[in-house]
């Protein structure tokens, strides 16, 4: 089973022995201490009293430590420990290299390579060289180039000759330090507080263990993600991990970073496809790669829903293969979302949207899906946008497709009467929360209005209070992003998502 391992930076046994202690509670199986700047003899008892079995480690500067120290006397340090009981200590493939008299004999050896700059030339070559010694545990580290590096280190874990760690460093590994579970890594990092990590990309013991779903991980486990950039402030690996957690669903929902280039997704798309082990199942796509999905998914010759076609922009692509091929289908939640947050608020059917007159504030990504999905449904849609331009090529892509869409400047958004208002710009949104499309003159409203915001952060905009206030109803950008998230959640699993644990993770990380 993969050992869930929390590196102590040592700077007094104290200080080390509270560390290990909350690591133990937070439930780490082991812990490795750092001693790069400390000194053993001088504060004794580090290993006697750590509260977790341990590794003992001491860097130098030339493979991202801090030891100035002489390999001879770094290892001398190490076989102490060894001998004070630690369970492994940690020698470099270089150290061990050139000065094999001085390693610590017998077992207990984890002889590792790292590369801070990418991935190394020899990579296999380093590789055949840590298997090739006798030390217990192989571990190579390299910082990703790209998400497609963990690729390989995931076959480096499957066709492992002994126990091994492999992973990426930065925000592109990260799926390596969550899956190596799943491919039955010796151990995996994790920091015991964010400002602890001692390698980039670390992610901490908390989020493993609760947003990455740790204790349920297994070989067999379904994959899926975000595909982003940047994705580092995702919500939706929160949500869709509580939402596996609440249902007993067997998979994990990581943040995959890929640059914005249609290059660079079709490269991501087609490495991780082909990589069957990984049982990836399902992603959600978000900016800037919706447009890059739908063309990716065109040019395979995939099963698209006709609205996302229309819309040209994809935000769910689920994975089949049931019937022993990849069979790829992608889908827009976004419109749904929109279309049946109205209708239920409303209490109608999307048909009935046909007697509705509708504002639509923007023309960015979210303005086009609104516009095209009331329009499918033959709404009158007027287009509200700062720059007008764009709200006259949105509206004139889709008048007379089935509804009416004309546009209107923004500064006479104040003197419309719509029935329903959807903001589906930026105004209002955090850190400018003072701001709203109506600036301090709504236009009329009255208790058969809905006023719909997109924004999620603030919960409550701006935009929201004035509505109230005139008496009108309201939709918030939470619900929009909950219904996109239930409906791809559904598609992944074939299981009705569990809204209320969605709605309390979102609501308690923006209120956090
Ligand atoms: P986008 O494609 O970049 O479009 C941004 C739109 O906002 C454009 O129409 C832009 O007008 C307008 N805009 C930006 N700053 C403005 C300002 N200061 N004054 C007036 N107009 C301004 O962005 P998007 O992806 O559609 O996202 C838009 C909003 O929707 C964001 O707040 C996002 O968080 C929210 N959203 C929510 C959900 C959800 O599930 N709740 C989902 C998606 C998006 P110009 O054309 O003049 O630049």
């Amino acid at each position: 089973m993969t050992k869930l391992c929390v590196p102590i930076f040592v700077e007094s046994v104290e200080q080390a022995h509270r560390d290990a202690m909350l690591s133990a509670e937070a439930g780490a199986d082991l812990v490795e201490y750092r001693i790069d700047l400390f000194d053993p003899q001088s504060d004794p008892g580090l290993v006697a009293r750590s509260p977790l079995p341990c590794i003992v480690t001491c860097r130098p500067t030339n493979e991202g430590g801090h030891s100035e120290l002489e390999s001879a006397q770094r290892l001398e340090i190490l076989a102490n420990q060894l001998q004070a009981g630690a369970s492994y200590a940690d020698i470099e493939l270089a150290t061990y290299q050139s000065d094999q008299k001085g390693v610590p004999a017998g077992g207990r050896l984890i002889v590792s390579s790292h590369d801070f700059k990418g991935r190394p030339d020899r990579l296999y070559n380093i590789l055949s060289e840590l298997n090739s010694n006798p030390a217990e545990v192989s571990k190579i580290v390299w910082m990703a180039r790209s998400i497609r590096d963990n690729l390989e280190a995931f076959e480096i874990l499957q066709t492992r000759q002994k126990p091994t760690i492999a992973l990426c460093m930065g925000e592109a590994g990260l799926i390596s330090r969550v899956l190596a579970k799943k491919f039955g890594a010796f151990l995996t990092f994790a920091s015991l507080r964010d400002e602890s990590a001692t390698a980039p990309g670390q992610v901490t013991i908390h989020d493993m263990k609760r947003l990455y779903r740790w204790d349920a991980l297994n070989p067999k486990s379904k994959v899926f993600g975000v595909v982003a950039c940047p994705v580092k402030h995702s919500m939706s690996p929160a949500i869709h991990n509580a939402a596996f957690d609440a249902t007993g669903f067997d998979g994990v929902y990581l943040p995959m970073l890929v640059q914005p280039e249609y290059e660079a997704f079709k490269a991501f798309m087609e490495s991780f496809l082909a990589f069957e082990p990984l049982d990836l199942t399902g992603l959600s796509i978000t900016i800037p790669h919706k447009e890059n999905a739908l063309r990716y998914l065109q040019e395979k010759g995939a099963q698209i829903e006709p609205l996302a076609e229309t819309i040209g922009a994809v935000n769910t692509i689920i994975i089949d293969r049931s019937s022993g091929d990849v069979k790829l289908s992608g889908r827009n939640t976004d419109y749904a979302a929109i279309l049946d947050a109205i209708t239920d608020q409303l209490k109608i059917h999307r048909e009935d949207l046909a007697n509705y007159r509708v504002a639509v504030i923007g023309a960015g990504g979210t303005g086009r899906t609104a516009v095209a999905a009331l329009a499918a449904y033959g709404a009158t849609v007027v287009v509200y946008n700062r720059t007008r331009d764009r709200a006259d090529a949105l509206a004139g892509e889709f008048n007379g497709k089935t509804g009416k869409v004309v546009s209107a400047p923004l500064e006479k958004l104040c003197d419309s009467c719509c029935r329903i208002y959807l903001n589906t710009t930026s105004i209002g949104m955090h850190p400018n929360i003072d701001e709203s499309p109506f600036g301090n003159r709504a236009p009329k409203l009255s208790a058969d209005t809905v006023v719909f915001d997109a924004v999620y952060n603030p919960i409550q905009t701006k935009l929201l209070r004035q509505a109230k206030e005139a008496g009108a109803q309201t939709i918030g950008g939470v619900e929009m992003f909950i219904r996109q998230a239930a409906a791809q959640f559904l598609a992944f699993t074939g299981i009705p998502a569990p809204t209320d644990v969605m709605h309390n993770v979102i609501v308690k990380r923006l209120t956090a």
